[in-house]
């Protein structure tokens, strides 16, 4: 089975090979930073890193760029309402994407470039734009040239006679043609900007992807991802820019799909609440990510608190066996299984490729299917908990063994970082002492018939938090959720 990819360019399910065999780069479009994300957002950062932990189990060597857009009209205005430093409102809401990616198990990417570090490599790619014919400099300027590039179009599937102006309005007296876009806006007064041989200004969004995706990755890259609502103009005018300067670019586009809200895309003034820093408040960071992975990465989300108990109670499903597997064949953690299961070489956590179950592996190769392998999962815990209810302990812990794996690649693990913490193991240990010598007491209760004390133990128990179940194999606790 090869991992076939939906590619936007083409607008088909492709098989993936990369140009270099067996490596594999790839470009995402990360944040502006004048806002914490919200949870659409973070989605898009979720669902390329269950891309990039399944081309990793799958022996690609991996090179993962995620920019930030760290100059930009709305982070202008930011800083002007609340008379602040642009760089200020940049860093402050950079570290919010940082948290909020930490958070929800997202793994780092190997380069994440600012577009303010990277002015050398914008003015390097203009100035092949102009000598090739496919840019101008007008009124302190620079514009790309629609009508010299024949493809301008084909990624978004738009003929360029019905397209719309671009909406960069700045210096719109001087270009050529409205659909023109600026690949550098001009000097205005209060404005932060960079020396370049056209004049002071500042970069256009478009250009700024195109320059250190193509620094970090290579004229010709792999994969070049981004939220659905960024294939126009933003993907669109980054492969004109970098087809008419001549390199190969981004050979396959991955967008995924948008959290909307009453079938509106979220917006900031109705997002508020579903910031991550908010979310995660509400449901635990493991919920949030089990809930934003769910759904097919191509589809949109439509948010509702209905799905997301809903969700919430499905990944509890699986963390409550996972707990109750671990304790019956007294395992403490999955550090055993990540040691026998990785391949020489391969990041630490994930499993290897051969110990995952072939249907699992099958929905991933299939355009990253992540609801067909969830299904797969729940399957797995579906018997695992049945040979629990049994006894068969054996069979329960090769479940699990399994489980553990499948949940490794989705980032899923409540066992492992960051759902899981040394702190959090250590005072669970604690806890079991403590309930220990009260389940104790509440066994020689009973033993004596006195009911009324065994029943306060277990009452006073549950006032703390804890509920107690009684199982063939004596009573065993687990914290109230
Ligand atoms: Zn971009």
């Amino acid at each position: 089975m090869t991992l076939r990819i939906h590619d936007t360019a083409t607008r088909s399910v492709r098989e993936f090979v990369p140009n270099v065999p067996g490596q594999v780069g790839l470009y995402l479009c990360g944040a502006t930073v004048q806002a914490p994300p919200h949870i659409g957002h973070i989605r898009s950062g979720v669902s390329f890193d269950v891309v990039v932990r399944w081309l990793k189990v799958t022996g690609f060597g991996v090179t993962f760029c995620r920019n930030v857009t760290d100059i930009d009209d709305k982070i202008l205005r930011v800083a002007d309402a609340e008379g602040s430093q642009w760089w200020a409102v940049a860093e402050r809401n950079q570290r919010a994407f940082s948290r909020g990616y930490d958070a929800l198990g997202c793994l780092p990417p190997d380069v994440e470039p600012r577009a303010t570090g990277h002015v050398p490599e914008m003015v390097e790619l203009m100035r092949r734009l102009i000598d090739a014919g496919h840019a101008y400099a007008a009124g302190g300027n620079v514009f790309f040239d629609v009508s010299s590039f024949g493809d301008y179009g084909a990624l978004s599937g738009q003929r360029p006679e019905h397209m719309r102006a671009a909406d960069d309005v700045e210096g719109e007296s001087f270009k050529r043609d409205p659909r023109d876009f600026a690949l550098w806006k001009g000097k205005k007064p209060d404005e932060p900007a960079w020396d370049t041989p056209w004049g002071e200004g500042r970069p256009g969004w478009h250009l700024e992807c195109s320059a250190m995706a193509t620094k970090y990755l290579g004229a010709t890259f792999d994969i070049h991802g981004g939220g659905l609502d960024l294939i126009f103009p933003h993907h669109e005018n980054e492969l004109a820019q970098s087809a008419a300067a001549g390199d190969g670019f981004a050979r396959y586009w991955m967008h995924n799909g948008l959290v909307r809200l009453s079938g509106e895309k979220m917006s900031k003034s109705l997002g508020n609440s579903l910031l991550v820093d908010a979310m995660v408040t509400k449901v635990r960071p493991a919920e949030l990510r089990y809930y934003l992975v769910q759904a097919h990465y191509r589809s949109d989300i439509e948010y509702s608190e209905e799905a997301l108990a809903e969700a919430v109670a499905a990944y509890r499903r699986i963390e409550g066996f996972v707990t109750r597997a671990a304790e019956a064949a007294g395992r403490q953690s999955t550090s055993g299984a990540a040691a026998e299961g990785a391949l020489p070489g391969a990041s630490a956590g994930l499993p290897s490729a051969s110990s995952l179950p072939a249907a699992f592996a099958a929905a991933l190769d299939d355009d990253f299917g992540v609801p067909q392998a969830l299904a797969v999962v729940h399957e797995a815990v579906r018997d695992g908990n049945t040979a629990l209810a049994v006894g068969d302990v054996a069979g329960a812990a090769k479940q699990l063994e399994s489980v553990l794996a499948m949940l490794a690649v989705l980032g899923l693990d409540p066992l492992a970082a960051p759902f899981a913490t040394g702190a959090s193991s250590n005072l669970t240990a604690v806890v079991d002492a403590l309930v220990s010598v009260a389940l104790e007491q509440r066994q020689a209760a009973r033993a004596r018939k006195d009911y009324a004390a065994a029943d306060a133990i277990r009452d006073q128990l549950a006032a703390a938090g804890i509920v107690v179940e009684d199982t063939p194999a004596g009573p065993r606790w687990e914290l109230a959720r």
